[in-house]
């Protein structure tokens, strides 16, 4: 549905680029020919993310190792970047999440999800931004966040407050830097099933189960949904679209709130085996960052 070429002479930065969504989004805009940047924790990650979408897709992908709460190692990768070209777009994906009855929940926990989601999103938004306004370069940022930013959700106390806290920058600087042509939306999928997702959001669950059964449309999303989506939104198509949140979710919060409440019906037994469960990922995702 687009332009082979529609993304050519782009320069675009995906947080969070080496898996998952961020991954799948990072592909579409190398395929429609953008120059593509990736960053996680993980940079073998990265790299390994890099080298399979170039071998399909041919193009550039830069990776970056960072740690986004690192606000000083956002701002030498940004000065970087803008140092070979300014950056054109950027996608602001990179998240952390894990369900937990909230009073069971420790501040470190708390901190472990707010510090990615609400405070690495703003030093990346705020080390691009800074620059595009310098250097009078127009841009686009788009975040991806979730439809609780509409009306919280249980169980995912630090997420919903957190992609809140992204929904309200998003209408802020929508509104603040709109007049230098730099524009801000966020999307908001309900699930698309991903490896990340399903091990610190629903351990045990198989994927996209629960949705099937509660979305008016009997389904999770696609991958190429969200693509076609993020592409449209930063494509020029319809540069008047600034500072939304639009919801791709079979229309599931409308319907059911879109949230986790149902977890209310779990035992005891459950949440140890969920809390054993996300404690084992963590260990292991502890030791693959090294
Ligand atoms: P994912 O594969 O776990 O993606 C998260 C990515 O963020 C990983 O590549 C991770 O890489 C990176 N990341 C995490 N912490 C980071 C940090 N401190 N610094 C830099 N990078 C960091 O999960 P996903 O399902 O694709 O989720 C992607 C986005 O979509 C998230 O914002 C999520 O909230 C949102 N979302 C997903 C769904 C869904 O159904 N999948 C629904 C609604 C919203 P490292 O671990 O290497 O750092």
């Amino acid at each position: 549905m687009f332009n082979p070429q529609l993304l050519a002479g782009r320069h675009i930065l995906v947080t969070g680029g080496g898996t998952g969504l961020g991954k799948s989004m990072a592909a579409r805009f190398l395929e429609l020919g953008a120059d593509v940047h990736i960053c996680g924790r993980r940079k073998s990650v990265c790299d390994d993310t890099a080298t399979e979408l170039m071998d399909t897709y041919g193009g550039r992908v830069m990776t970056h190792g960072v740690d986004i709460r690192d606000v000083g190692a956002v701002d030498n990768m940004i000065e970087t970047i803008f140092a070979e070209s300014p950056l054109t777009d950027l996608i602001n994906n990179a998240a952390g999440n894990f369900i937990s009855r909230t009073e069971e929940l420790s501040p470190r926990g708390f901190d472990a999800v707010a510090n990615i989601v609400m405070r690495g999103t703003f030093y990346v938004t705020h080390a691009v931004g800074r620059r595009w306004i310098a250097g009078k370069h127009r841009g686009n940022v788009v975040s991806i966040t979730t439809t609780w930013v509409r009306n919280g959700s249980p169980y995912v106390v630090p997420s919903a407050m957190s992609k809140s806290a992204i929904h309200a920058m998003t209408m802020s600087l929508a509104a603040e830097w709109g007049h230098y042509g730099i524009r801000l939306n966020t999307i908001a999928p309900g699930e698309i099933p991903t490896e990340g997702m399903s091990k610190r959001i629903k351990p045990g669950d198989e994927a996209g189960a629960r949705t099937i059964k509660m979305n008016p449309m009997g389904r999770v999303g696609r991958m190429e949904e969200l693509q076609n989506l993020a592409v449209f939104l930063i494509s020029g198509g319809c540069d008047w679209i600034n500072g939304e949140t639009i919801a791709m979710d079979g229309g599931q919060a409308l319907a059911t709130g879109g949230n986790f409440y149902q977890l209310r019906d779990w035992s005891d037994a459950d949440w140890q085996q969920a809390r054993d469960s996300i404690k084992a990922q963590n260990e292991k995702d502890r030791a693959a960052r090294g």
